[in-house]
């Protein structure tokens, strides 16, 4: 099975929203590019000519906003340009990048340099927040396998694209052993985005973050109407958990009494289904789908009530699986459970 390279852009579009990466990379619809990422790609087109052989910046606003990083750059011929790197984490895992310059300070620090082009300096990341950042940290992996030094100093490159050009240098050192802890998390992460590489969900069976949606001015996928960042959109034909525990609620309403255990059986989802549409439990991260044991248990109403076990036990058991196949979220789980008890109620009213 071909599993793809896992790039840092990847790691951050999933953690930002695992449907919005599912969108790319399971049904191969891709986010148009921007104005701003193409003016972005000049600017490092500019550079890296600049870099390799001292090709002077052209007129033009992408030469203009160039040649304010110029400055703060090495001389060209100096150090590694546009490194393809790719580093192997396990036998599924590699990640792959492109490092826009690599060189020796005066200091004998290996640096690794990216340029970023933005339209303000507040977006700018602060050295701080590098030592977190996805493409940070997987460069410093890269670029320390690379020189085998027990240490590196990270370069981002701000230069402004509005309004008047503006340069901006954020460093940060970072030792090995940083580097592996924080290495450590990405390969978390990446397990999951391989668990869907082998699973291959459609986009519409994986987890939403609707807190994502107006993100970096809003996402392309709900624009074009493909998503309305709800979790209760399962896919094409297919109803939400709210929708089947509705219908099934109108149902139990509407044929009394309830079927016998054996159909319920037959009715309910297979659970085993369920690990297929996000990935495990154990490695789901930030509350963003909560395990399965948020569903608990409350006091036993059946035993105040005296009605049969089974029956009561079976009712219950069938949105307690309804809702765990659905792969909701925590809120939508606790909804799904006090509908349970409600069925349940109406369950043993029906029996008198
Ligand atoms: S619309 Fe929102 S939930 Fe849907 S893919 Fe985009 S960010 Fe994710």
């Amino acid at each position: 099975m071909f599993i793809p390279t896992i790039s840092p852009s990847q790691l951050s579009t999933y953690e930002l929203c695992p449907r919005k990466w599912a969108f790319d990379k399971m049904d191969g619809i891709r986010s148009p590019s921007s104005p701003a990422a193409a003016l972005g790609g000049a600017v490092h087109s500019v550079l890296e000519n600049w870099l390799r052989d001292g090709t002077f910046p052209p007129a033009g606003r992408p030469g203009l906003i160039a040649k304010s990083l110029i400055p703060h750059l090495p001389a060209p011929g100096v150090g590694k340009v546009e490194l393809v790197y790719e580093l192997k984490a396990t036998e599924d895992l590699t990640y792959s990048g492109r490092i826009d310059l690599m060189y020796v300070a005066p200091d004998g620090v290996h640096v690794i340099h990216d340029h970023k082009t933005t339209g303000n300096l507040r977006w700018a990341k602060t050295p701080h927040e590098l030592l977190t950042d996805f493409q940070a940290i997987q460069y410093a992996a890269a670029s320390l396998e690379d020189t085998g030094a027990a240490s590196a100093r990270l370069e981002w490159g701000y230069v402004t694209t509005k309004g008047a050009i503006r340069a901006h240098i954020v460093t940060q050192d970072v030792t090995k052993d940083h580097v592996a802890r924080e290495m450590q998390k990405q390969d978390a992460l990446a397990a999951e985005l391989i668990h869907f590489y082998k699973e291959r969900p459609k986009a519409l069976e994986v987890l939403a973050n609707p807190a994502a949606c107006n993100a970096f001015g809003g996402c392309h996928y709900r624009t074009a109407g493909l998503c309305d960042g709800s979790n209760n959109t399962k896919g094409k034909g297919e109803m939400g958990l709210a929708d089947t525990l509705k219908a099934r609620k109108k149902e139990q309403a509407e044929a009394p009494p309830p079927p016998p255990a054996a159909a319920v059986e037959a009715e309910a989802p297979p659970p085993a289904q369920a690990p297929k549409v996000n990935p495990p439990a154990t490695t789901r991260r930030r509350g963003l789908n909560k395990p399965t044991t948020t569903t608990e248990t409350k006091p036993d109403p059946e035993t105040k009530a005296g009605i049969g076990l089974k029956d009561l036990r079976d009712a219950v058991a069938l949105c307690v699986l309804s809702g765990l196949a659905s792969q909701k979220d925590g809120p939508e789980l606790e909804s799904a459970g006090k509908f349970c008890y409600a069925v349940a109620d109406s369950f043993l009213k029906a029996r008198g």
